[in-house]
């Protein structure tokens, strides 16, 4: 049995939803669809949500545009018989995500629950649509089975509990094509909506897929495979046809949108092939992700994640700096704040680590009660804190041991007037990450990305 997710833009129009159908309906044996909202109506229930909060927004203009695009889709991709029945369903939804709105709109506050609860009518009005098109498919609730916990002020997957749920929702061997909104999901302990995070259909289709032992997870996406790099920032990125599970989490934590960075985990666990394949080119043989190494020490591929911050710890650390390597790296996961990079310079006096922008006063503050006594002593001299940064990840299977690849990379931007803020200690055998400023990364990413392939 296999699980196929389909993007936003796989279910965004009605050409592109005659992909999906004649996909799904040529398959050979019934799997589990996973569907995202239709392409950028995400991005509109929040904008919409916004402007509602501040009251700028035409609810009813707005809801109803929401309306037309889904009734579109039934109208055509529908049969006749079934079209009342599903506007209805559509349209309840719909009926309530207007209610919500005018709350929003008359108390004037949007809060982060309201606005979990507004984003979850993306994937359930698409996943009703997409089990309606498809011959032979039945629809499932995806809140009844994929549970969330609080971690810190997030939501993450309880993944026991969701495991079991799956378990129980889908007996195998399926009879029908079983259709499921992505993203979605629902707090194990107050049922409020939740969702898995922005680009979070990948997850579900990957939590569905290693729960019930799936023999492939595909996402169908809009381009041909996994590339060397966005192929947006490089117009002559090259389709990846193999590459390990390890190559491709790598590449995603470090900002690869083309899968979401949790995906990998649970089907690299129980080594679940993962493919990515074109909805609008269904014939091209894509990626495929498996525990397979293909190459050593060369480069598979490049990406790029923005709006980094560094902070430096400097002072005579010479005594012990894995200790104090270590209480850094604690204190930062005590607080919930992931670690990005890990630098240390050859001369003890300083090391240095990197997050998100927004994690940064927060880290700057852990590490001052984490060091007070150093500080006091003056062991710690100072704790800088530099934003607005993007950390370039190259990475291939045992890539470090390329010899002299870091040093070069580094040397080919400096020849280009790019200053290198840090590079990566050996916290992976999979990645070299170099640390620039957000305003050279385009410009480095090209240099890089010439240099590797
Ligand atoms: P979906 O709606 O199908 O989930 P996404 O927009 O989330 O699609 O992901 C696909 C997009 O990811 C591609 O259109 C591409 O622009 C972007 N992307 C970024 N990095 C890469 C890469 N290394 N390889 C392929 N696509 C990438
Ligand atoms: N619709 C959600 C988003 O736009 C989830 C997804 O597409 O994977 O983020
Ligand atoms: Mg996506």
């Amino acid at each position: 049995m296999k699980v196929l997710k389909f993007g936003g833009t796989s279910v965004g129009t009605i050409q592109s939803l005659k992909n999906v159908k004649q996909i799904i309906e040529s398959l050979d044996q019934p799997a589990i669809i996973v569907v995202s909202a239709l392409g950028g109506l995400t991005d509109r229930l929040i904008a919409t949500a916004h402007a509602a909060a501040r009251n700028e927004s035409d609810i009813k203009d707005s809801v109803n545009q929401f309306k037309t695009r889904h009734f579109d889709i039934i109208d055509a991709l529908i049969p006749a018989y079934k079209q009342q029945e599903v506007k209805l369903m559509v349209s309840e939804l719909l009926d309530q995500l207007e209610q919500i709105y005018r709350g929003v709109s008359l108390i004037g506050d949007l809060s982060e629950r309201t606005l979990d609860m507004i984003v979850s009518f993306g994937e359930r009005c698409s996943s009703i649509i997409v089990a309606n098109m498809i011959n032979g498919s039945k629809h499932h609730n995806t809140l009844s089975f994929i549970k969330t916990e609080k971690w810190f002020n997030r939501n993450i997957a309880d993944r026991t509990l969701t495991e079991r749920n799956i378990k129980e929702e889908f007996t195998l061997p399926l009879n029908e094509h079983a259709v499921i909104g992505g993203f979605i999901s629902e707090d194990r302990d107050t049922h409020e909506i939740t969702n898995l995070g922005r680009g979070g259909s990948d997850y579900t289709a990957a939590l569905v897929a290693a729960a019930l032992n799936a023999e492939m997870l595909e996402i169908w996406t809009d381009v041909d495979g996994f590339m060397t790099s966005d192929p947006r920032i490089i117009h002559d990125a090259k389709i990846i046809d193999q590459m390990s599970f390890i190559e491709s989490m790598e590449l995603c934590s470090f900002g690869a949108k083309v899968i979401y960075p949790p995906t990998i985990y649970p089907v690299f666990h129980k080594n679940i092939p993962i493919k990515i394949l074109n909805t609008f080119n269904p014939s091209a043989p894509g990626t495929l992700i498996t525990d397979t190494i293909v190459s050593k020490g060369i480069p598979k591929g490049i990406s790029s994640l923005n709006n980094m911050a560094i902070i430096s710890i400097s002072g005579q650390l010479t005594t012990n700096v894995a200790e104090i390597n270590s209480r850094a790296y604690n204190a930062m996961a005590r607080n919930g704040i992931s670690v990005f990079l890990v630098a240390q310079p050859d001369n003890d006096l300083s090391f240095s680590i990197t997050m998100r922008d927004a994690d940064a006063p927060k880290a700057r503050e852990a590490l001052s009660i984490e060091f007070e006594p150093e500080i006091q002593s003056g062991k710690v001299e100072t704790i800088e804190v530099e934003t607005g940064l993007s950390i370039i990840a190259i990475v291939g299977e045992a890539i470090r041991q390329a010899k002299g690849l870091g040093p070069r990379l580094v040397n080919t931007l400096q020849r280009a007037n790019i200053n290198v803020k840090a590079i990566s200690d050996g916290t992976s055998d999979t990645t070299i990450a170099l640390l620039v400023a957000q305003e050279d990364v385009t410009e480095s990413l090209k240099l890089i990305h010439s240099q590797c392939f």
